[in-house]
């Protein structure tokens, strides 16, 4: 149990047990197995592919080079009836264009929407605390969500609606170029790997994504560790 581990803990809200009568904290804290992303990871030989967008009558422009004409093209997108009329304005993403890690998430909330900025508010915080704990504060990575626009009352975003969108994701993805990307709760890591298996399966594993074959990692979503904090720990 090294002292990473334990900021780490600390950073997530996690109390950290210490047997009575022992100053030797750090030494006290009960081992937990590493999570297996490195040490077993589960690379079927394979590319996972982009998911095949569900038919939509919208048809996205070929993808650009330049961040900001992408910035520029989600600010006026309307492909999405509903989200284009309730959405107070579109959510880019934010971050360092030159980052090695993309953090993504499912789309975003009230507050997302009224800042214009992913990850804000108190899921936002915690997303931060876990980043900084791991040595990568907030400004260092790019953070982005599958939907670029909120879905009235937090419903799911529905499969025309991330088809519509996911051309946006894939242009950020192709100019970033990531290292690594990090999907945080179950609607990011279902449309990113198309599949609906359970968060549960698709964690602790190390996948790969599209023609880059991009590490792709899965973990919870922050909101949800806010409601179940017995989950932290394996966060
Ligand atoms: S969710 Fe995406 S595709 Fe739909 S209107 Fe917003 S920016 Fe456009």
């Amino acid at each position: 149990m090294g002292p990473s581990r334990n900021a780490y803990l600390d950073a997530l809200g996690i109390d950290r047990w210490v047997p009575r009568n022992s100053p030797a904290e750090v030494a006290a804290v009960p081992e937990v197995a590493p999570p297996s992303v490195s040490a077993s990871p589960t690379r079927a030989g394979a590319p996972v592919p982009v998911p095949t967008p569900s038919p939509s009558t919208w048809t996205p422009l070929p993808p650009t080079g330049d961040w900001g004409v992408l910035r520029e093209r989600v600010a006026g997108c309307t492909a999405c009836a509903e989200l284009c009329r309730t959405r107070t304005q579109t959510v880019f993403g934010v971050g360092n264009t030159r980052a090695e890690w993309l953090v993504i998430g499912e789309a975003p909330g009230a507050e997302e929407d009224r800042q214009g900025e992913p990850f804000v508010g108190r899921a936002g915080q915690l997303l931060n605390a876990m980043l900084l704990a791991i040595g990568l504060p907030r400004e260092t990575v790019f953070i982005a969500n599958v939907l670029k626009c909120r879905p009235p009352a937090n419903r799911d975003p529905k499969p025309a609606e991330v088809s519509n969108c996911l051309p946006y994701l894939s242009n950020q993805i192709a100019l970033l170029k990531p290292k690594i990307m990090l999907a945080v709760g179950r609607i990011a890591a279902q449309n990113l790997l198309a599949t609906d298996a359970p968060l549960a399966r698709l964690r602790g594993k190390l996948h790969h994504f599209g023609e880059a074959n991009t590490p792709l990692v899965i973990t919870y979503h922050p909101a949800y560790l806010l409601r179940t904090p017995s989950d932290k720990r394996k966060a």
